[in-house]
């Protein structure tokens, strides 16, 4: 695939030219329903105007100001107050990104520079898993636990290990242990092999979502968190696609009960309003890293100020329109059509938490493999107009969280229809 941003042959993509709440046109006059919600962020939906206003005010006062040394700006203070008010256990600092690799990247520099300044510098090891995502960035990347984002890149970020996550739905990948128990006696083994000492942090998505919204069952990641803390390894989650009220809480943290060392959050940050992520980061953390000389690593565009504005005003549509309870409320009721999809040979299982939904293909009864799921997408946009996406063999639904009821019956249909008739 050539990258869409290059000059080239785009005869064949679809040119989106507008937008509202979840519908788009594109050049063509073609309309569409949006069930990714871009990817995975227009939480407050498309083309606001009132989004506009803040940038465009913003922007006539204040566009931007470098954000280092002595220098700051107003709505990036006010912004990183609300997010460590927001935030799932205790954080000190929020450091600016322009998305979510670079913040991943951030945050793992940081893992390192810590162990680092207190004393043990061989502390470089970093625990990632398989099927997770972190970005294209060369740390995310290598964080990544997809082999097509290594093959033909390497050398990668060295000292990563990957380990396995829970994936219950799949039982065979445990040969016959609890998936829970088998990924906790990973964990340990592989901190006996590599030595605690040499391990800086491990990373990793709350819910997994792109590999097709996998939530680790509840006991899996405070026994991982207790386990490092005994070792003193730090542990960032990867809060890019869960934050910010996708789940139905402002952090999918909340649900596992942890307090992590690093929040790593982007994409409904801004809404897509403007790129932008942010790493919050505990104090024990930010004690060790902001001393001396500091964190040595800024973005230019970091605590940009017309970004930060548009956050702050997006976090705020969302408290004003209560898009987290939204999120639960037309996302259950999604959920319970899609549900019903389980009863179709050629479904797996659907999974379902708050607009985070991942319909997995069964497998093929011939070959045993799974079953591709690439088809459906496009079969459902040029039947409906309804834009879902998909992985290897899952079909991923997450729409704004301003979808109304009427447009969750309008895609649990077009789904339904697709995959019901080549069932
Ligand atoms: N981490 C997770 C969990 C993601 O889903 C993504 C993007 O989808 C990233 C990191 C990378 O974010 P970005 O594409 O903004 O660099």
């Amino acid at each position: 695939m050539i990258h869409p941003h290059l000059p080239g042959d785009v005869t064949d993509r679809i040119v989106m030219v507008e937008g509202s709440g979840c519908r788009l046109r594109d050049a063509h006059g073609r309309e569409y329903l949006d069930a990714t919600g871009g990817l995975l962020l227009a939480h407050v939906g498309h083309g606001r105007r009132d989004l506009a206003e803040v940038a465009a005010g913003q922007m006539t006062k204040l566009e931007y100001y470098s954000s280092f040394h002595e220098f700051t700006n107003e709505p990036s203070i006010r912004l990183a107050e609300k997010l460590i008010d927001l935030a799932p256990s205790p954080m000190e600092r929020v450091y600016f990104t322009s998305g979510g690799g670079e913040a991943v990247d951030a945050a793992l520099r940081m893992a390192r520079l810590y162990h680092h300044r207190r004393g043990e510098p061989e502390r470089t090891w970093i625990l990632a898993r398989n099927f997770g995502y972190h970005g294209v960035s060369y740390g995310g990347a290598a964080a990544t636990g997809m082999p097509m984002f290594h093959q033909g890149f390497g050398p990668m970020l060295p000292n990563v290990r990957h380990l396995t996550p829970p994936m219950p739905f799949h039982p065979e990948m445990y040969g016959g242990e609890d998936p829970t128990e088998f990924c906790l006696r990973e964990l340990r083994e592989t901190i006996e092999e590599i030595g605690a000492d040499r391990i800086a942090v491990m990373i990793g998505e709350p819910i997994l979502g792109v590999a097709g919204v996998i939530e680790p069952p509840s006991d899996y990641w405070p026994r991982v968190r207790e386990l490092l803390a005994s070792h003193g390894i730090l542990l960032i989650l990867d809060e890019v696609i869960t934050a910010f009220g996708r789940t139905g809480h402002w952090f999918a943290a909340e649900r596992l009960g942890v307090a992590p060392d690093f929040v790593v959050t982007a994409k409904g940050l801004t809404s897509g309003y403007f790129p932008m992520g942010a790493l919050l980061v505990a104090d024990r953390v930010v004690d060790v890293v902001a001393r001396d000389e500091g964190f040595i690593g800024g973005y230019t565009y970091g605590g940009h100020a017309t970004g930060c504005a548009v956050a702050l005003a997006n976090l705020e549509i969302m408290e004003r329109e209560n898009l987290l309870a939204a999120a639960v409320d037309v996302g259950d009721h999604l959920g319970a059509q899609l549900r019903r999809l389980e009863e179709l040979p050629i479904v797996g299982q659907v999974r379902q938490i708050g607009l985070m939904i991942g319909i997995e293909l069964a497998q093929d009864p011939d070959t045993g493999e799974p079953l591709s799921a690439g088809w459906v997408p496009p079969l459902v946009r040029e039947r409906s107009g309804i834009i879902v996406r998909n992985n290897p063999n899952t079909v991923l639904v997450s729409p704004p969280l301003v979808m109304s009821h009427d447009e969750a019956d309008q895609v649990a249909a077009a789904v339904t229809d697709v995959l019901t008739e080549y069932a």
